[in-house]
């Protein structure tokens, strides 16, 4: 994880100039709450100046580690190199001419390696959009087209975007779906195999929700359904691993009935977990998978990417959008494609994960307020609650999170109890600075285990 450092333009590490947020950030913030809706949540009110590699350079001099990726995109780098240099020269050259007017090369070649490098060995095409929520929408509208039924098979703890189809596919109700309704009637949801907290009690836990998951398609009938659509590791719904086995037993189910299997990988993917795709790791492939968010470094775009026959069976002028693929986001993700063939990025996540666990796994032992640590990659989490109950904590995922911000080190929180931290750093991050951040998140839990009202030394879960 060293081979950035002579192309970063920022010192990698970490430094306080100011309290967090400084008064320039504070000045700015104060402006922005009286101009922009209050709709719009914020994590840590800082204006960013700078960003590369590891580290976010405020407006106030302050330099902060960045465990967020600007929740898990600029996996290679906010600033880096190829992608700078590949869309300055499209820059050049023309900014759009939407591709459903005229052509353009990069988004042929984007779809190309899309084709090739997703899960699956069979015939594919690729359908380019400009947000995770748009990428959802169209596996819908294609697997609907395809298989000429209504229905659509979501999970628990799912998260697929803020779009009105997509907050319906989404589980939790506040901030995401509330006062949004009505929602489109024909999401149906499944229970997760939650390793931590399952829905369905048994002592094989994937075996017991996909008996669950199949009597929900029963209730409906299951020709009923076009697609089941799942996270390989949900995201926002708290960085869950399911259970082994339980992608496997989708991926029978959705054959036995003739579902669209979507892989919904806008978070996990693009190299996040270790493996190109996350799906990887249990050996399945959807029959389409999503890709986005990291996709393209930070400038926006997504892509719907599955068998031929699927992609194939909507109408000519069925899909699209003025910016659907977007040419300065095919250069960007063209440049991404270059790092993963001759970088170290997979290699990188994986050592990420090693160096976490080094540093953070002991506190699930060591205090009793930490219940898991879990994850694959450089896609992280602790979950807080009391041990012993598992009572949900989010008060001290709040409060360490705050911790780590005024400590120089950003840090999100996730979860349908809202009581976990996640930790998504860059893949370009270097190991010193990792440490030092990884260091300020264990102290700060540490601290908080002092003052928490649990009694010290109650047995952690397993
Ligand atoms: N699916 C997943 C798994 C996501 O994590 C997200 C974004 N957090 C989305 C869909 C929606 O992506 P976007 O915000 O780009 O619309």
């Amino acid at each position: 994880m060293t081979e950035m450092t002579e192309t970063t333009t920022l010192p990698q590490s970490r430094h306080l100039a100011t309290t967090v947020p400084g008064p320039r950030s504070q000045q700015l913030h104060a402006e922005r709450l009286a101009q922009v809706s209050d709709g719009f949540g914020m994590v840590l009110p800082v204006f960013v100046d700078r960003a590369d590699g590891g580290i976010i350079q405020d407006v106030d001099g302050n330099r902060l580690i960045d465990f967020a990726s600007g929740i898990a995109v600029t996996s290679a780098g906010a600033a880096n190199p190829r992608v700078r240099q590949r869309v300055a020269a499209q820059l050049e050259r023309f900014t759009h001419t939407c591709f459903m007017v005229t052509e353009y090369e990069s988004f042929t070649q984007v779809c190309r390696w899309l084709n090739e490098h997703t899960p699956g060995d069979f015939d594919k095409r690729t359908a380019l959009f400009s947000t995770g929520a748009e990428a959802v929408e169209n596996a819908v509208k294609i697997a609907r087209s395809a298989t000429g039924r209504p229905n659509m098979l979501v999970f628990d703890e799912a998260y697929h975007g803020r779009s009105l189809l997509t907050m319906a596919m989404t589980a939790k109700e506040n901030p995401y779906r509330l006062n949004f309704g009505p929602l489109p009637e024909e999401i149906v949801r499944a229970a997760s195999a939650n390793p931590l907290r399952p829905a369905v009690a048994g002592d094989d836990l994937a075996a017991t929700a996909l008996a669950s998951v199949e009597a929900t398609l029963a209730e409906r009938g299951a020709e009923t359904f076009a697609a089941m659509v799942i996270e390989p590791i949900q995201g926002e719904g708290g960085f869950i691993v399911p259970a082994p086995g339980f992608l496997a037993g989708l991926r029978r189910i959705a054959d036995q009935y003739g579902i669209v299997l979507v892989i919904d990988e806008i978070q996990a993917g693009m190299g996040r977990t270790g493996m190109l795709y996350a799906s990887e790791h249990e050996g399945i492939a959807g029959d389409i998978t999503l890709s986005a968010k990291a996709l393209a470094d930070g400038l926006p775009l997504s892509a719907v990417t599955g068998r031929a026959e699927l992609m194939n069976a909507v109408h000519t002028g069925g899909l699209g959008g003025t910016y659907a693929g977007n040419p300065l986001a095919c250069e960007a993700a063209l440049a991404v494609f270059e790092e993963f063939e001759d970088g170290s990025l997979l290699a990188n996540a994986r050592t990420i994960e090693a160096v976490a666990r080094d540093t953070l796994e002991a506190l699930v032992t060591e205090t009793a307020i930490v219940a898991q640590f879990r994850g694959r990659g450089a896609m992280l989490a602790l979950e807080f609650a009391d041990t012993g109950t598992l009572e949900p904590r989010p008060d001290l995922a709040r409060t360490i999170s705050a911790a780590c911000h005024s400590r120089g080190v950003l840090t999100l929180t996730c979860g349908t109890h809202g009581n976990v931290i996640r930790l998504l750093p860059p893949l370009v991050i270097e190991e010193e600075l990792l440490r030092d951040g990884l260091e300020v998140l264990r102290g700060a839990v540490l601290e908080a285990q002092a003052t928490a009202r649990t009694p010290v030394g109650v047995a952690a879960a397993p």
